[in-house]
């Protein structure tokens, strides 16, 4: 999830809020029905292992960290 970059998933609060998207283009405005669930999942790190106890992660805790900040906290904001 987080290739897709948080800029590119906050894009999505706007349908998943209103249960609609809306295009513009020059040529006016276009509101299609977007009701949909999103569902996603995430590794803690880019190799998966970060507080495994069984595996040791490969990534330093400073890319982790960046890893895990391309996305917001929790989305139960959302809701
Ligand atoms: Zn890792």
């Amino acid at each position: 999830m987080p290739k897709f970059g948080s800029k590119n998933l906050e894009t999505l609060r706007q349908p998943l809020e209103d249960k609609v998207v809306t295009i513009s283009r020059a040529a006016g405005l276009l509101t299609f029905p977007a009701n949909f669930m999103f569902v996603a999942a995430m590794n803690p790190c880019p190799c998966g292992y970060f507080g495994d106890d069984r595996k040791e992660c490969t990534w330093g805790l400073g890319m982790v960290q960046r890893y895990q900040g391309r996305i917001s906290g929790p989305c139960a904001r959302w809701t």
